[in-house]
């Protein structure tokens, strides 16, 4: 089965996440179980679009980010069963924006996955190398360093409590995505570290998403490849269209 995985990121208002998903609508659903279909509005829109009822069944909400405590005094925070509320079951954790962009700690993001995985949210851990550090020979090293981090401690009853998203920060909204083979090496090192981590069978469950500067264009070829276990989509997300053929295409591989 494939993920295809949509992070819109700080874009659309709440009628423009209807329009959406009205346009979405209108397109054939993935037939049968191959294809899972994940959006990741913004929190107002992820509200206002359980409350209309206004996305398809076959697809799946998450938040784009979440609190690090369960409640109480954290102005501006959202927690887990906040996101619950809504029709929402993923959340994202560590996205490159928000560990470069916004300073979010290694430390910061292990505490909310683990508050995510008590909730029952399922986290989508982004992973990932800069430029400087791939050059420098340190993918390898900076990838493990944040699963270790992230899921230090953490153990899981079922692999599909956890989702993993390998998004090198030089790929991300730039139009220069990664090789096949910087793909297949970085996501065969990512899978063999998650066994140690978690356990052979839970660590080889996990599903391993692609992301950075994915489109109809290359997805084929990305999402074809063995060890993928779909796409987390940036920019080619926002358009109905667009996003629509990235979900044909994970049909079809
Ligand atoms: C992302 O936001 O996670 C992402 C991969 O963006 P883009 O597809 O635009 O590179």
């Amino acid at each position: 089965m494939k993920i295809v995985a949509g992070n819109w990121k700080m874009f659309k208002t709440i009628e423009e996440a209807k329009a959406f998903f009205a346009e979405l609508a209108t397109t054939m659903p993935p037939q049968g179980d191959k294809v899972r279909v994940l959006v990741f509005p913004n929190y107002v829109a992820l509200g206002a679009l359980a409350e209309a009822h206004a996305v398809p069944d076959w697809v799946l909400l998450g938040a784009q980010d979440v609190a690090a405590d369960a409640e109480g005094a954290f102005t501006g925070e959202v927690s887990p069963a906040m996101i619950l509320s809504t029709r929402a079951t993923h959340v994202l954790i560590g996205h490159s924006e928000r560990r470069h962009v916004i300073g979010e700690s290694a430390d910061l993001l292990h505490r909310k996955l683990v508050n995510s995985l008590v909730a029952s949210l399922i986290p989508v851990l982004c992973v990932g190398e800069t430029l400087e550090e791939r050059n420098a020979s340190k993918m390898k090293e900076v990838v493990f360093g944040q699963l270790d981090t992230a899921l230090a401690d953490v153990r899981l009853s079922d692999g599909a409590q956890l989702i993993v998203a390998y998004e090198p920060v030089w790929a991300i909204g730039t139009g220069v995505n990664a090789t096949n083979e910087q793909i297949e090496e970085a996501h065969r090192l990512i899978r063999e570290h998650l066994k140690q981590l978690l356990g052979a069978a839970i660590g080889g469950f996990v599903a391993i998403l692609y992301g950075g500067s994915v489109k109809p264009a290359n997805f084929a070829s990305i999402a074809g490849l063995p060890s993928v276990d779909g796409g987390l989509i940036g920019g080619a997300s926002l358009k109905p269209v667009a996003f629509a053929e990235l979900i044909a295409i994970a049909e079809q591989v």
